[in-house]
């Protein structure tokens, strides 16, 4: 049985040699519990926070054990009354292709409902990002000027149209050309501007003349600094991510912009999307709705290959995925 593990924490941008490849064997099977054959796996940017050894939401990754994260899987063997041979599931497990759980730390899965990689994305932990995000924090209005940052990723891309649904005008960040025409084109935002590219600053200001609403925040960093000299009065700006500051070694200075927060009497918010488990399911149901009534469409960056997974987390950080970046292990 194959896994991925930590065996370095990264200093900086992670590296090929923080991660291991090895043969493991895997444990007989007890009652309540299922093999599970590992289909589809999920690369996050909030992995990075837990591969170094810092308090966060989460507890860091243990050195020399394996990597976990979101994973659908496949039972093929089974000694629980709840899943059969053949069930699909979804839930945490380790970077393996094989791992053994009890049918309590697993959710079964209907695969006539909506395709198994949606469960990761759309439907699952990023889609659920946004949505609770974007309509709990941000509260956009009809008419309003919605800006998001990491507009082309996993999270991004369901903000821009939630935000559309509710009527705002969405103008996205992001960072290749491939990108922005894909949120105008295919995803229908009003602008994206790309920042490597364009002055950010300059290309908000022309693309929000009456000023920024809501400011979703998935990178921090410079971007955000653009988009808060913009805010108008009563702003509301969910904190979701700071990938751009994900790998510095010494924390940035900052956040810098308190005063725009302050003059315009504004609302800036963290959260986590398990603040809301409570709420998953209505969530999941609407979101689902969405994408059957073609009010939302979502992209997939699916990797071939277990071999492959440190390269698709990797790519996260120079963003080489458009929408949710998935790796495929094995045929369902
Ligand atoms: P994405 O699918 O957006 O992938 C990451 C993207 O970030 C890349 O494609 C890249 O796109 C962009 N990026 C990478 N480095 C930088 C940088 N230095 N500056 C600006 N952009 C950068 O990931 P997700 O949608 O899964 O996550 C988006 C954000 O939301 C992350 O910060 C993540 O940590 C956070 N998050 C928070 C959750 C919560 O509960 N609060 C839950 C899930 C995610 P580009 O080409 O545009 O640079």
């Amino acid at each position: 049985n194959e896994r991925i593990l930590l065996v370095n924490r990264p200093k900086g941008a992670p590296q090929k040699s923080d991660f291991r490849f090895e043969e493991a064997s895997t444990p007989a099977l007890e009652n309540n519990q299922v093999l599970l054959k590992t289909i589809y796996l999920s690369v996050d940017p909030y992995m990075r926070g837990r591969m170094s050894d810092r308090k966060s939401y989460v507890p860091p990754f243990q050195l020399n054990e394996p990597i976990s994260g979101g994973i659908v899987g496949q039972v093929v063997e089974s000694l629980s009354g709840e899943l059969e041979e053949g069930d699909f599931v979804i839930g945490n497990l380790a970077w393996q292709k094989y791992n053994v759980a009890s049918d309590a730390e697993v959710r079964k899965l209907d695969p006539s409902l909506a395709p198994l990689t949606a469960n990761l994305g759309v439907l699952g932990m990023t889609g659920l990002t946004a949505y609770f995000g974007l309509l709990d924090i941000g509260n956009p209005q009809e008419g309003e000027t919605v800006v998001v940052s990491g507009a082309a990723g996993a999270v991004g891309t369901i903000v821009g149209q939630i935000a559309k649904i509710k009527g705002a005008r969405v103008v996205g960040i992001a960072g290749s050309d491939d990108k922005i025409s894909y949120l105008k084109d295919e995803l229908g935002f009003d602008v994206a501007i790309n920042y490597k590219t364009e002055n950010v600053y300059e290309a908000l200001k022309a693309a929000c003349p009456d000023g920024v609403d809501v400011y979703f925040d998935n990178v921090g960093g410079e971007i955000s600094d653009s988009v808060l000299a913009l805010i108008n009065k009563g702003a509301r700006i969910p904190v979701c991510g700071q990938i751009a500051l994900y790998n510095l070694e010494k924390a940035d200075v900052g956040p810098r912009m308190q005063s725009q927060i302050l003059i315009n009497s504004a609302l800036m918010k963290g959260f986590i999307v398990s603040d809301y488990a409570a709420h998953f399911e209505e969530g999941a149901i609407e979101l689902a709705k969405w994408v059957k009534e073609g009010k939302i469409s979502y992209s997939e960056n699916i990797v071939d290959g277990f071999e492959n997974t440190i390269d698709a987390f990797l790519g996260l950080f120079s963003g080489e995925n458009t929408g949710k970046q998935l790796v495929k292990v094995a045929e369902p």
